[in-house]
This record gives structure tokens, sequence and C-alpha cells, in this order.
């Protein structure tokens, strides 16, 4: 009996009924989108969700990001300043979206633990690059924030160089750092998505969230054409602007997302009680996780090959995770790196990402660990 296949995400959007029960508000209003009773009330309830901050749902993490980038920036007026420093190791939207704002990304390492940027590179570089730093664009690493006083370390060293910083956090909302406060509850603009490989999953979708008012002002005013009363366009900007069935759909996964939430980290438990005792290492604070899927590191680059051709024979959907960072890609392989970035470099060989869904059955967990396990052992004993 050949065992069924486990997929590596399953992902699962609220129902079109519960969606409707939402949408219906829009359709009653005849109202679709700039800012309907559907968006207005998912901007309250978010905001009630993460303690009070401001909240604009936007299109996706990478528009948000995107706006929140230029707005920071316009308010730092550090925008005639070349560089935004971000780490290498994350997803090419990060970088992308930089790019787009006609800034350059300068790479910097993490650190080993929690694969997080690292605050002495941090310190190290806007040292050394003094007025060519227009911001600084954190990112929480698989949506896990840093430990809260090293996120401390990042707005300080920010702050003494007059920088901005903007965090790209967009597979953590709902996450908790190791002091157990939910993210995005801060000044510094953070950034989520609503993807439908997200632990928040609408399809497409995110919110910027900032307790800076002007701040808010101009995140509010970006994206939506750059208007900040009435059809007067104050600044330069996009659409990037939340949908009524969208922002219906946030409403009725906000419902749920507690349980989401308290499912994805039980999964993550028993992957990392079962792989834990044999090498494989999990991102330090990672309790608090949103969990996208089951990140780890394999002990070394030879454990992980065998683990993704022994998942691949058992067709269990194990992939490598960011095994290439984002200054080998093509697109970015002429922009600046500060330094050699050895631990970026060491994680692209060993990272691994586990299967993942609201609904992982145990037999499927167990499948997965016994996959992870079976092969692993392959690739100490050859
Ligand atoms: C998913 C992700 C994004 C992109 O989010 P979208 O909503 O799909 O635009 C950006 N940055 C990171 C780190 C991500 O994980």
């Amino acid at each position: 009996m050949t065992p069924v296949p486990v997929p590596f995400l399953r992902p699962q959007l609220p129902s079109l009924e519960q969606v409707g029960a939402y949408y219906r508000l829009a359709e009653e209003a005849r109202f679709f989108s700039n800012g309907g009773p559907c968006e207005t009330l998912l901007r309250t309830r978010l905001s009630d969700y993460l303690g009070g901050v401001g909240c604009v749902p936007v299109t996706n993490a990478t528009s948000g990001i995107m706006v929140a980038v230029r707005a920071a920036i316009d308010a730092a007026g550090t925008g005639d300043r070349r560089y935004v420093v971000m780490p290498s190791y994350t997803f090419v939207a990060t970088a992308g979206s930089v790019r787009m704002l006609g800034f350059e990304p300068l790479f910097v390492d993490v650190e080993p633990g929690a694969w997080q940027l690292d605050a002495d590179a941090l310190d190290d570089v806007l040292a050394a690059r003094a007025g060519e730093i227009a911001a600084v664009l954190g990112t929480h690493t698989f949506g896990l924030p840093p430990a809260a006083a090293v996120q401390r370390r990042w707005t300080a060293a920010c702050r003494e160089h007059g920088v901005p910083l903007v965090v790209d956090a967009a597979a953590g909302f709902g996450a908790l750092d190791d002091e157990g406060t939910r993210t995005g509850r801060d000044v510094v603009a953070h950034v989520y998505s609503f993807h439908a490989t997200k632990a928040f999953a609408i399809g497409e979708g995110g919110v910027v969230t900032t307790n800076d008012e002007d701040l808010l002002e101009r995140i509010e005013a970006l994206h939506h054409f750059g208007f900040s009363s009435g059809r007067v366009a104050e600044y330069a900007g996009v659409n990037a602007k939340l949908d009524e069935l969208h922002s219906a759909s946030a409403l009725a996964v906000l419902d749920g997302y507690d349980e989401v939430l308290r499912r994805r980290r039980a999964i993550a438990a028993f992957y990392r009680e079962h792989l834990e005792p044999h090498g494989f290492t999990f991102q330090a604070g990672s309790d608090g996780g949103t969990w996208q899927a089951g990140y780890l590191s394999a002990p070394d680059a030879a454990t992980r090959s065998a683990v993704l051709a022994g998942a691949k024979e058992g067709r269990v959907g194990v992939t490598a995770y960011y095994d290439r960072p984002v200054h080998q890609h093509p697109a970015y392989a002429d922009a600046p790196v500060h330094g050699d970035l050895p631990v970026t470099l060491a994680l692209a060989t060993r990272a691994l990402a586990l299967p993942m869904a609201n609904d992982l059955s145990e037999a499927e967990q167990q499948r997965v660990v016994e996959v992870v396990l079976h092969s692993a052992r392959l690739a100490t004993v050859s």
C-alpha cells in the first residue's frame, strides 16, 4: 500500500457563506471599494486585534512595502540617498519593492540563532555608509519577529543615524515576540500579507500598520492615488486599496484566526518535539510564530539534500527555503552586499520547509516526521 501524498501547503480560505455574511454589507450599500463598509469594519477589527494601532488594508504586502517605504523615506527626508538596507535571507519581494521605488537594495547578514537581520551588521553598515542610506527594511524572517530587545536595537540604531525603519513582516500577522507582544503595535510601519499561502489567507491582500500619525496619513494617501483630502493629489501615489470582497474575506478569516494559529503552532511543536533531538534546529523564539510552513534547519547540507530526495520519493512536500538568497538572484546580482554574509550562505544550504496546513492530520504530521528522519539517517550512514 503506497501512503497518500502530503502536499507542501494546503491553503484554506473561508467559505463563500462566511465571506457572504460580510459581503452582504457591501451589496446593501452598493459600495465595492474606496473604503466601503467591509473595508471600514476590517480596519477597526484589525486595529482591535493588534491593540489599537492604525491599519491600512492593501492589495498585497509587496504594494504595502512600496507604499510604507516611500512614506517613511518622504517623512524622514532621506529620498536623495541611494540605498535601502535589508537582509538577503528573505523573499525577493522585499528587494523588488525597493527597486521599483528607484532605490538600491544593500544586503546585510542575518544572525545564526533566529535568522534575523543582524543588529551588529546593521550598526556597522549604518556607520560605514553614513549619508547614503535612505531607509532600513528589516524583515521578520518567516514571519517571526526577532527578540523584542533586538528589534529595539534596530529601532535605536536607525533613530541614531536619522534613517527610517520599516518592517516586512509579511508572513507574520498575529506573531508574538519573546515578551508576548503581538507585532505591529509600533510607530515603525509593519507590513503583513494576506496571500493564500500565508497563515492569514484570503488570496491576495495585506495590511500596513503604524502608530505614527504622520506616517499613517502618508500611507493612507499613497495607497489611494496620493489623495489626502478629496480628489487633490498631495503625494505621488498608487492604487493599493483592498476592495470589499477581499475585505469581507479578511473579516471572515479574522473570526477564526486564533484557532488557525493554535493549530499551526501545535503542528510546529510536534515537528520540533520529534526532529530537534536528531540535530534539526528551529528558529530561536519560534513559539510565537505563525508557521506559514514548518521551517527548520538541517544539521548540514548533505542531510538537507537527503531529506529533499527522500521526501520527493515519498511524495511528501518538503522544500528548501531561501536556498537562493536574494543577492544571488540574477535581478539583484549587481546590488551591493555588506560583508560576506556567511550566516545567510550557510542557512541557504540547510533550511527546509515542511508541510503545513490548518487541517494537517496527525497521520500526515507523523508521516512527515518519519520521511524526514528516515531520509536523514540515510545521509549519515552513506
Ligand atoms: C509573502 C512575502 C511577501 C509578499 O507578500 P505578497 O502579499 O504576496 O505581496 C513579501 N515579503 C516576505 C518576507 C514574504 O514572505
